[in-house]
């Protein structure tokens, strides 16, 4: 009997374990990734370099800080110093990878919560780069250089980064070779005068 009554006012604990797990919203999945061994490249007590889950190019990583550092507006002057060490953890990566250009920076809007910092081919050869707006997200004013933000940050005490109608304006504006004047008016032109 007194088990029974004792159990009764206990949840069951068989039915807890196979509740599901609860879900997090997609916007802070990286928060998840940065553990994830099949992702992570590198880490040490301040920063996780992983793979980006869905590359914009050959080689697309994700320079992601442990401390809570939720988006560049979040930033404090003195933090400056961590910009600096993402960005060098960064540029030590791709000494692995000699013959490849990249580009370091941080889109002015990002989805993803967690502060990252992209450091992304100029290839942009990748299945996963299908709209107008994921190409003018690394190649207009909306990237954000590693170097302008830092230097934004210790100047003015905040990163400056722009309206939400201002980011819209640009991720849909036409589309631009970043390495010529070629102008096309489909994305599938583009990709076949970068091959
Ligand atoms: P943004 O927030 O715009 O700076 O970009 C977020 C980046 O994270 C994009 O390049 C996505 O492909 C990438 N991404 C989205 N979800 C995940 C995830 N769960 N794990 C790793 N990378 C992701």
């Amino acid at each position: 009997m007194a088990t029974a009554a004792a159990s009764s006012k206990r949840p069951a604990v068989d039915s807890l374990d196979v509740r599901p797990a609860k879900k997090t919203h997609w916007s802070q999945g990286l928060l998840t990734s940065m553990n994830d061994p099949n992702l992570v490249v590198e880490s040490d007590d301040r920063i996780v370099i992983i793979k980006d889950k869905y590359p914009k190019a050959r080689y697309h990583f994700l320079v992601i800080p442990k401390l809570n550092v939720p988006n560049l507006k979040s930033l404090k002057r003195e933090q400056s110093e961590l910009l600096r060490y993402m960005e060098t953890r960064a540029r030590m990566l791709a000494v692995n990878y000699p013959q490849v250009e990249f580009r370091y920076g941080y889109h002015a809007i990002p989805s993803m919560s967690q502060l990252h910092l992209h450091m992304i081919s100029q290839d942009f050869d990748s299945p996963c780069l299908k709209t107008k707006r994921h190409w003018n997200s690394f190649n207009t004013r909306y990237f954000l250089e590693s170097a302008d933000v830092i230097r934004c940050l210790e100047e003015r005490g905040m990163v400056v980064t722009m309206t939400p109608i201002a980011g819209e304006k640009l991720l849909d504006q036409p589309l631009k070779c970043h390495k010529c004047v070629y102008s096309p008016t489909k994305y599938a032109q583009t990709q076949a005068a970068l091959v």
